[in-house]
């Protein structure tokens, strides 16, 4: 770690500067700017206490941590449920199971009615009477495809997620206390 001078303002404060800085101006919570001076003169300024300058470098409280945490666990939840989502997607989408076959079976029922005997159509209709037509079921390609869009809600919401994750933990940095030596 380079280490770092206390440069005073003009207002009383002390900035804090590394050697990296000399011959920039630095800005000073006052509003005024500070000019750094050369590196020779930089190494006459009183040196910054390093307890608090280890603390001014990494600047983090159990709150950055918390948030840190938070966005980063956020994170890691949303890419698994895009992972899961996305693969669901995918295996509904392959297995072709969201594709509408009503016209490929009505085909084939007709076809089946054309080919009974005229007793067989009568037993037929004699079983529907006594038992009626059953339940009406769901075409298993409307199941799918309504499957296949809780997915990709889930996608959607993984996304929001993510991004919610990665503003928490880019946020968390950006909260980080200001110094005040
Ligand atoms: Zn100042």
């Amino acid at each position: 770690m380079s280490s770092q001078y206390l440069l005073p303002c003009s207002c009383g404060k002390n900035l804090r500067v590394v050697a990296a800085q000399a011959g920039e101006q630095v800005a000073c919570s006052c509003g005024k700017s500070a000019s750094v001076p050369t590196l020779r003169e930089l190494r006459k300024l009183e040196p910054a206490p390093p307890e608090a300058g280890s603390q001014a470098a990494t600047g983090w409280n159990a709150w950055n941590g918390l948030i840190f945490s938070g966005g980063a666990f956020l994170c890691l939840a949303a890419i698994i449920g895009m992972f899961y989502a996305g693969v669901m997607i995918f295996r509904i989408e392959q297995s072709g199971a969201t594709e509408d076959v009503s016209a490929v079976i009505n085909e084939e029922e007709a076809k089946r009615v054309d080919e009974l005997t005229p007793e067989m159509a009568l037993s037929l209709y004699d079983d529907m009477r006594a038992e009626g037509l059953g339940h009406k079921h769901e075409p298993y390609w409307i199941t799918y495809r309504r499957m296949a869009k809780e997915q990709q809600t889930l996608l959607i919401a993984s996304g929001i997620c993510l991004l919610a994750g990665l503003a928490g933990m880019v946020l968390s940095s950006r909260l980080r206390p200001k110094v005040v030596p």
